[in-house]
């Protein structure tokens, strides 16, 4: 296994974060007040890299889904065992909650010790796997998404902190949660408490999600808008069935419902802002048994995606209406379910700069991408910097010498997911979560 090593030749050891320090952006961290915080170091990171690799490799070959993830939050314990540390698993979800304390608490701006969260999401996807690793799961669920890297990656961080511990001036809270691929864990894991699990609310919360197609080790981000909110929008047109020789007859819904595929394109480009703009796509038409009948009803589920909460209300105002006034104007009647089903994912300006000015620091300018666009997916951590300052990013995750044209996105069955960059993964997020206690205790 080939760790990436961390660059020192430019900037300073990460290994100490003191007033000899000298970091992208001077602002980042206040050097001047005495705090003699410790912090891992490329090699801290490259010594716990092979546990990384292992629990990494165990997780993939035993994938789990949804919100219930038994064998995963076993062996995730398992790693973790002995270390000095509060846990506790959630009630609803198979999730775990690890505090970590500083072992030089004090208390910040706001009177509290400050406590940071980061966040590693474990489940996996119903795939079947074709990858070829010896490691691969052979159930019909898949680690597609890579989040049995995220897993490893947060146990990582936690064993680097964990070793610095005494030095932390606040609290790490370490969220690993199930369900991201569609079931909410996030939004259960805050209902029971995470956000709050070290006494006073977390004051940031980052997070990283692999990308099997990007670059080993290069990460991007962006400030503002990072990832749409995802609504759903599933329209029943309720027309009147007859023989498809004689429409008139009948109301036919599927001539209607093809209509509307075409008028929610004629809505989008003529009434919003391509600078906000709004991805709608009709994933599912259903509809009719025979080429000879004309059916009662036929549905069409939509996906919207949006970048801005105005966006997002606008479209769960104006979309039911539109729909249902298209199809009365045919003569026929729409039963309209439209849902909120995540918010957009918006990155805090000033702690995107420090995501990815923390990884220019540690690994070299060249690895760390300000993204131009937001990226059109949807992700649940999204519920979480709805409440708290913080950022999300990629980290480009191909097998190392993999051609571009030879890579696979996520979902696919053959996307797969280097485990060589599992230290830097660790390391990054150990650095975000002292660097940041650092600068809140010093505020
Ligand atoms: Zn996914
Ligand atoms: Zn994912």
């Amino acid at each position: 296994m080939n760790s990436l090593s961390a660059t020192d030749t430019t900037s300073v050891s990460p290994s100490t974060v003191d007033s000899s320090a000298t970091v992208a952006d001077p602002a980042a961290i206040d050097t001047s007040a005495a705090l003699d915080l410790a912090l891992p170091t490329a090699d801290d990171a490259n010594d716990i890299a092979p546990g990384l690799v292992t629990l990494r490799r165990a997780l993939h070959e035993n994938v789990e889904v949804g919100l219930d993830l038994p064998i995963t939050q076993k062996l995730v314990l398992e790693a973790i065992e002995g270390l000095d540390v509060e846990v506790s698993t959630g009630e609803n979800l198979s999730s775990i909650v690890v505090v970590l304390r500083g072992g030089a608490r004090k208390t910040d701006s706001t009177g509290v010790v400050p406590a940071v969260l980061l966040r590693g999401d474990m489940d996996g996807l119903p795939v079947t796997e074709a990858t070829g690793f010896d490691f691969a799961a052979t159930s019909g669920r898949m680690h597609a998404c890579g989040h049995d890297l995220h897993t490893a990656g947060l146990v990582g961080a936690l064993k680097l902190l964990h070793r610095d511990r005494e030095t932390l001036p606040g609290d790490v809270v370490f969220m690993f949660q199930p369900g991201e691929e569609g079931f909410d864990g996030a939004g259960k894991m805050i209902d029971e408490g995470v956000l709050d699990a070290a006494g006073p609310r977390v004051k940031a919360a980052f997070g990283i999600h692999v990308s099997a197609d990007a670059d080993l080790g290069v990460v991007s981000s962006r400030p503002g808008p990072y990832m749409a909110a995802f609504s759903k929008m599933t329209i029943t047109v309720n027309g009147k069935g007859t023989h498809a020789s004689r429409p008139a007859t009948g109301k036919d819904p599927i001539q209607v419902g093809a209509m509307l595929v075409g008028q929610l394109q004629e809505y989008v480009s003529r009434r919003f802002d391509i600078f906000d703009p709004l991805v709608v796509t009709v994933g599912q038409f259903n509809g009719g048994t025979a080429p000879n009948v004309i059916p009662d009803v036929a549905q069409l589920v939509v996906s919207v995606r949006s970048f801005s909460d105005e966006a997002t209300t606008r479209a769960e105002a104006e979309l039911p209406q539109l729909v249902t006034e298209l199809v009365a104007a045919h003569g026929l009647e729409a039963d309209v379910d439209y849902e909120r089903v995540l918010p957009p994912t918006i990155n805090n300006d000033g702690e995107a700069d420090f995501f990815l000015e923390t990884f220019a620091d540690l690994f070299g300018a060249d690895r760390a991408v300000e993204r131009a666009n937001p990226i059109p997916g949807s992700e649940d951590f999204s519920r979480v910097l709805e409440r708290v300052p913080g950022a999300y990013g990629h980290f480009g995750a191909a097998l190392p010498n993999l051609p571009v044209d030879e890579r696979e996105a996520n979902h696919s069955p053959r996307a797969r997911h280097s485990d060589d960059g599992l230290a830097d993964q660790a390391l990054f997020l150990a650095h975000l979560a002292g660097r940041k206690l650092a600068q809140l205790a010093q505020n």
